[in-house]
């Protein structure tokens, strides 16, 4: 299974896709990740993505589409995937479609989660994320997903933080690029008939179900 996942933040990508990592065994390739890595090993593509990501802006085209080129033709290219926050605009869609022909790899499905922009920003006020990056960095929600101890990750104790990115002022800048670039990437994907739309304000359990059912609506 190869897809991409599309949703402003908070619309609850990254826990869709690591249920599909945990059930179907797909490998999750998440920018945002890759991105936030590069700035903590101060790299100098971190370096110089490093005031886009504080400021919630786009990091241009050519620097994500080749670090993920660069995943895509290295020995540990991932075979069944799902694309988190990648492609984002229709100028990164176009990069990948070549890069996947090139690769001889055909995507199955793109998954729209739909949200309201309210809404996004009552669930990200609420995210705390472990600091300790990049051997943990598991997300949790005061509201929806708390950790067992307060501030502390589950997982290796670390301290939670709010992550910049995550700052209500960064959030609503965050949403006015991603309703900028969606709505040409949305069209590209649906005139290639790999659209498909799923609600992301039910609960978690029901929207994984609709996302596999939606695949398999791909796939006929
Ligand atoms: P995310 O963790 O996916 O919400 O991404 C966090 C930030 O990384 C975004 O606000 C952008 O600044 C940057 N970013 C991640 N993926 C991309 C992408 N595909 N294109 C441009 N910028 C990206």
């Amino acid at each position: 299974m190869r897809l991409v996942l599309v949703g402003p933040p908070g619309s609850g990508k990254g826990t869709q896709s690591d249920l599909l990592v945990k059930r179907l065994g797909l490998v999750e390739v998440g920018t945002g990740d890759i991105l936030r890595l590069a700035i903590k090993q101060r790299t100098p593509v971190g370096v110089q993505v490093e005031p886009l990501l504080k400021q919630g802006l786009l990091v241009p085209d050519e620097i994500v589409n080749k670090l993920v080129a660069e995943l895509f033709r290295g020995p540990n290219r991932p075979e069944c995937f799902v694309m988190d926050g990648y492609p984002r605009t229709y100028a990164q869609a176009v990069a990948f479609d070549a890069l996947l022909a090139q690769e001889m790899m055909n995507l199955d499905g793109v998954i729209n989660l739909a949200i309201a922009d309210d809404e996004v920003v009552r669930r990200i006020s609420g995210r705390r994320c472990c600091s300790n990056l990049p051997a943990c960095g598991v997300c949790y929600n005061i509201y929806a997903k708390p950790s067992k101890v307060p501030g502390k990750c589950d997982k290796c104790g670390s301290d939670l933080v709010l992550r910049d990115d995550d700052k209500e002022e960064t959030v609503r800048r965050r949403l006015q690029e991603f309703h900028k670039n969606t709505a040409e990437l949305l069209d590209h994907y649906r005139r290639k008939k790999l659209l498909r739309e799923v609600s992301a304000t039910d609960p978690v359990e029901t929207i994984y179900a609709n996302i596999v059912t939606a695949l398999n609506q791909s796939a006929a």
